[in-house]
């Protein structure tokens, strides 16, 4: 039995979700404490309680202690069951994180899954879709299985509703190195709102542009979805490279000034387009899981995060699988196994 302090590093969800992968993964129970200790809400948001309830349902796994608030929780894994499962948030809590947790137990499983998840799909401290989609699928998809994911529908916070559909083909994880991120194909800012005014696009796209002022007026573009599906909006800047799509993003809040959100989101762009890294700072804690289960690889990035330097404590604790981080060149990493 594994016993985690949950306000260790970075002290957030990632260590919950982590864990119960691991655990579907290795066969190993766990119990966590300080669940979240290192947020200003401790404890299970309904986001996380979803994300062990999937883990459950997917893994015949119990679990006590799993409640909202809860700061405490066991875990005992069962066996992995591939197949249909629909797995609602009620909030919107990211779906992308609720996919993060159940993803790699069910890559490596013994047949497809196919999978509904409701909830958030842009909303903040989450992947966006458009991050899954562009960004982390396709390199697990070059390690060997397939994953096809889909949004149905935009979930902004606070009304959420929103629905992705996952496709997963599994098959033997094989490592990779993904340390040249290769040729510049293109640039994308799109902003996309749903029942709010459109000006506020338009204002973002404005100081956006003035940050990326080298990327063509027609790689800005809006997306006006019903307003229905909102109040949302959401900014989404995405760097096309041969081997890796880098997707930054930036989400609308009240009291957040439309110009002030795209510049910080463009200028982190500006950031990475700025160092020859292949993994931007999110892309980076999320490659550790396959990697590890690749038992191989090796991958350039930026700076460490302290997501990253978490979840490669809790990989070692539940597998043995060290990485190491060392300089290559000038404010890049590199992250071998
Ligand atoms: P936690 O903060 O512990 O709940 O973990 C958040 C997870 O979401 C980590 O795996 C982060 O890498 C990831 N994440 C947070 N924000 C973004 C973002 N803007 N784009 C992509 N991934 C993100």
């Amino acid at each position: 039995m594994i016993t985690i302090d949950g306000s260790e590093g970075e002290g957030g969800g990632q260590v919950l979700r982590y864990a119960a992968a691991l655990s579907l993964l290795t066969g190993e129970p766990f119990t966590i404490e300080n669940i979240r200790g290192g947020r200003a809400k401790p404890g299970l948001m309904r986001q996380h309680v979803t994300a062990l309830e999937a883990a459950c349902t997917i893994g015949d796994a119990k679990c006590s202690g799993l409640a909202v608030g809860s700061s405490s929780l066991s875990f005992q894994p069962g066996r992995v069951k591939p197949g249909n499962y629909n797995f609602a948030i009620g909030t919107a809590g990211s779906t992308s994180l609720v996919l993060q947790t159940v993803l790699m137990p069910l890559l490596l499983a013994n047949g497809p899954s196919h999978l509904v998840i409701e909830g958030g799909t842009h909303a903040m401290a989450a992947p966006p879709f458009e991050f899954m989609q562009k960004a982390l699928l396709p390199i697990l998809s070059r390690m060997g299985p397939k994953v096809s994911i889909q949004l149905e529908r935009h979930g902004f916070f606070p009304r959420g509703g929103g629905r992705i559909v996952v496709e997963i083909e599994p098959s033997a994880l094989r490592s990779i190195e993904c340390l040249e991120r290769g040729a510049f194909m293109q640039g994308r800012v799109e902003a996309v709102l749903a029942g709010i005014p459109r000006d506020i696009a338009e204002r973002e796209l404005t100081a956006a542009r003035k940050v990326l002022s080298e990327w063509p007026d027609d790689a800005f573009t809006i997306r006006q979805l019903p307003g229905e599906h909102g109040p949302g909006n959401a900014l989404l800047v995405e760097a096309e490279f041969e081997n890796i799509t880098e997707v930054v993003s930036s989400f609308g809040k009240l009291g957040v000034p439309a110009e002030k959100l795209a510049k910080s989101a463009a200028r982190s762009m500006a950031g990475y387009l700025a160092l020859e890294a292949f993994a931007g700072p999110y892309l980076q804690d999320q490659l550790l899981l396959p990697f590890a289960l690749a038992k191989g690889g090796a991958f350039t990035t930026v700076r460490q995060s302290e997501h990253t330097r978490t979840a490669a404590k809790l990989i070692e604790r539940f597998t043995g699988i060290k990485f190491r981080f060392s300089d290559q060149g000038k404010r890049t990493k590199l992250v071998e196994i």
